[in-house]
């Protein structure tokens, strides 16, 4: 592969430490099986795209119940409710490793949190958050960990409803610096015209269509299909997750 284990775990500083997740990679299970089976009890046998989006639907119901009811504290407990469906890793086994079936690369907006809308305990997802949910320097490398150690099997990238990021993108309101940096590559794949749903939409997609672009490894790990990028929207209203 173009960059291989070894060098990614030179680039991390690993190389030689021992130090990196050993008993996840295949040739260390069997050297340590009982570790891999106690972080792989909440792990889905069938496809992780499809996973998300079924434990997506019952974060649905449970999102627009607490939109029916007056009590706050009511409306966190249907939320929670969504939780006995699914499963928790022990605390014990997450402290020697972890075993994310899927990640998600998504906006750092406080209404979007993807164990919720995935209604994910933790340890199953690898999270990237920035605003925008743009393929930014620091989100590729840590995607290329993810593959690379933790054997990742699919990254969705996640746009929302209300983005305040692609809001700012397609205004021309004066940004510090640092925002205009983050806002660029939201501009520059624009289409004229759009609304803010379409705009998120060609953002989303446009963060998975550069990912592996901008990364050999992630473009060697969906060549040789061991991985999958795909966009999606999230809208805050229906707590619905759609492919894009
Ligand atoms: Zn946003």
């Amino acid at each position: 592969m173009a960059h291989s284990r070894r060098q990614l775990l030179r680039l991390l500083g690993l190389a030689g430490t021992g130090l990196a997740l050993n008993t996840l990679r295949p040739e260390a299970a069997a050297a340590d099986g009982t570790l891999t089976e106690r972080l792989s009890v909440c792990r889905p046998e069938g496809d992780p795209l499809q996973e998300l989006l079924r434990r997506n639907r019952d974060f649905c119901q449970a999102w627009q119940a607490a939109e029916r009811s007056e009590d706050p504290q009511r409306r966190a407990t249907l939320l929670h409710e969504t939780w006995p469906l699914h499963c928790q890793v022990r605390p014990d086994a997450l402290a020697a490793g972890q075993r994310p079936w899927a990640s998600v690369l998504c906006c750092a907006d406080s209404r979007v949190a993807p164990e919720w809308i995935f209604a994910c305990g933790t340890g199953e997802l690898f999270e990237v958050r920035s605003a925008g949910n743009t393929a930014f320097d620091e989100g590729i490398a840590s995607l290329e960990y993810a593959v690379a150690e933790l054997a990742m099997p699919l990254i969705l990238v996640m746009g929302h409803s209300g983005c305040g990021a692609v809001t700012a993108a397609l205004a021309s309101n004066p940004l510090t610096p640092l925002l205009e940096e983050l806002v660029a590559p939201i501009r520059a794949n624009l289409k004229p015209g759009a609304d803010l749903a379409q705009a998120v939409r060609t953002n989303a997609a446009a963060a998975a269509t550069a990912l592996p672009q901008r990364s050999p490894l992630l473009h060697q790990a969906v060549a040789e299909g061991r991985l999958t990028i795909q966009a999606a929207y999230f809208d805050i209203g229906s707590g619905e997750v759609s492919l894009v």
